[in-house]
């Protein structure tokens, strides 16, 4: 369901990714580890096209995009409607949760279903509703994101995500920023989505996690795939040494 080759990314004269090549299919759950600045973040926003990437290609759910630089220097092949399309097939959980402190938690929900999706107020409503009940949030429809723990604040950007209907789940570090006893409730929701069977793509520090729910894990390596297998292969086997050395504390 995603397929992206040869994807290059420079900010500037800084390459941070260089060639990077991943696919991943329908149904199964990918996680991205490395070092820190090693490019995974930028890799994942990437594939909403938060991040242009400066070559490359990427097939997402049907989308088909191109990136090369043309002589002035812009993209070539991106039209407005193309990254809208794009972006409502493939929706992101951020590290920081990222919900608007001026809506509910219920009209954080509905506000890209209805502005992107253009769906009625009482359609996007029901599938809030849908989404809150899914994650546990429901009673809270009313309140301000404020008023919510981290892990409630997850929550609920997790249902806006979901509430998209993507086919593609991007979670970057979704538990980085919470407080110890709150990681759990966060990632049993995430388990319970693996386990229905829904495409993700994450990055995280949680090894233990990853080795438990993820089909493939792909070790980069200052913006380079090191590795990429089962995790059986990641954790166990490879003969990749800075992996193994990534990896140890957690083996
Ligand atoms: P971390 O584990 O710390 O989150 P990461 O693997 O997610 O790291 P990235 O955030 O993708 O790493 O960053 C890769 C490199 O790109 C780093 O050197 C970073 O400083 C640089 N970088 C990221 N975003 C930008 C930006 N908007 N402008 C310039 N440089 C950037
Ligand atoms: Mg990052």
């Amino acid at each position: 369901i995603v397929e992206a080759s040869n994807i290059v990314k420079h900010y500037g004269d800084l390459a941070v990714l260089h060639d990077v090549s991943l696919r991943v299919t329908e149904g199964s759950v990918t996680t991205i580890i490395g070092a820190s600045g090693s490019g995974k973040s930028t890799l994942l926003r990437c594939m909403n096209l938060l991040e242009r990437p400066n070559r490359g290609e990427l097939s997402i759910a049907d989308e088909h995009l191109r990136f090369d630089r043309d002589s002035r220097g812009g993209l070539i092949g991106l039209d407005r409607r193309q990254i809208q399309r794009l972006r409502s097939k493939v929706t992101m959980v951020f590290q920081q949760f990222n919900l608007w402190p001026h809506l509910t938690v219920l009209g954080n929900v509905t506000e890209a279903p209805m502005r992107v999706k253009g769906k009625s107020r009482r359609e996007a409503t029901r599938i809030a509703e849908h989404y809150l009940e899914r994650v546990g949030m429901l009673e809270r429809a009313d309140s301000y994101p404020a008023f919510l723990s981290g892990g409630q604040q997850q929550r609920v950007a997790i249902a806006r995500a979901l509430a998209m209907e993507p086919r593609v789940l991007l979670f970057d570090e979704p538990t980085s920023a919470l407080d110890p006893e709150r990681v759990s409730e966060v990632l049993s929701v995430i388990r319970s989505l693996a386990d229905e069977g829904r495409t993700m793509l994450m990055v995280t520090h949680e090894m233990a996690f990853a080795r438990e729910v993820s089909d493939q894990i792909v070790f980069l390596d200052e913006g380079r795939v090191g590795v990429a297998g089962s995790p059986a292969e990641v954790f166990e086997q490879t003969r990749h040494e800075r992996c193994r050395r990534f990896i140890a504390p957690a083996a």
